[in-house]
């Protein structure tokens, strides 16, 4: 059966473990596990590779992570942490000599166009090198990818709708406070579900760890990744708590799932 690869771009809340100017020992630690750039990740298929959310550190993310290739971008929502590495886009502009598709719902694109309206425009020859050269595509159900389908998965982050994605027996829901009942309906029979699942204490607009367990539970993936993860859980003794399907994930970890 084809498979699908998802990478970890990043894994880190929005703030980016260590924190500026924090000393606990989780931002302290040599763990490379307890480095989390802003969350990102790459899905490939075929022979096509997917970006999903551009974060500030998406540059280096690409390097560390030899991501030298992107076919499409697709966004989650539009908070800074998920949309301000937008212009290091233009990179894979110039290696594929041509525009990328951007899929984002109404009101990402929204915020997009207000930050990165250049990059939605026609470039004239002289600037083509120097800035992104976007296509607007917008989401309003289930789309194709090089012939493979998204399948949008509705999500509450605090009272902000946000989207999340099945591909295949994969999905993705970063940002997530509440699942409503309708999306659940979308997640069954999944090899790889991955979640938000920000720390033990409760939050307003992302899920607990314990919230984020018991809805793993009910969808019951194959196996669990979480992520969006902040600095009050270490990497290494979080794990040791999950039940057996799930962990936290880890930038540059990979995973792979039934397309
Ligand atoms: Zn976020
Ligand atoms: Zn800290
Ligand atoms: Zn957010």
């Amino acid at each position: 059966m084809a498979q699908l690869e998802l990478l970890f771009l990043g894994t880190g809340t929005s703030a980016g473990i260590p924190m500026i100017g924090c000393k606990c020992d989780v931002c302290t630690s040599s763990d490379p596990c307890d480095r989390r750039n802003r969350v990102s990740i790459r899905v490939s298929y075929h022979n096509t590779r997917v970006l999903v959310d551009t974060p500030p550190e998406l540059r280096l993310q690409c390097v560390t992570h030899g991501v030298d290739w992107i076919d499409a971008v697709v966004y989650t929502h539009g908070h800074a942490d998920h949309i301000m590495g937008l212009d290091d886009l233009r990179r894979f502009n110039a290696i594929r000599q041509g525009p990328l598709d951007v899929f984002a719902d109404l009101k990402t694109h929204d915020v997009l166009t207000q930050c990165f309206g250049y990059a939605f425009r026609q470039p004239d020859p002289a600037s083509r090198l120097f800035r992104p050269h976007l296509v607007r595509r917008f989401i309003d159900g289930p789309f194709e990818i090089a012939g493979v389908r998204w399948t949008p998965i509705r999500l509450l982050h605090g009272d902000s709708p946000v989207l999340g994605f099945r591909v295949g027996d994969l999905a993705y829901c970063t940002d997530v406070s509440r699942i409503p009942d309708e999306s659940y309906a979308l997640l069954e029979g999944l090899d790889v579900l991955v979640l938000d699942g920000l720390q033990w204490k409760r939050h307003t607009t992302h899920f607990s760890l314990d919230e984020a367990i018991a809805a793993a539970q009910r969808i019951g993936a194959r196996q669990t990744l979480f992520t969006h993860i902040a600095h009050g859980l270490g990497h290494a003794a979080t794990n040791r708590l999950l039940p057996d399907t799930m962990r936290l994930a880890c930038d540059g970890q990979t995973v792979h799932a039934n397309l």
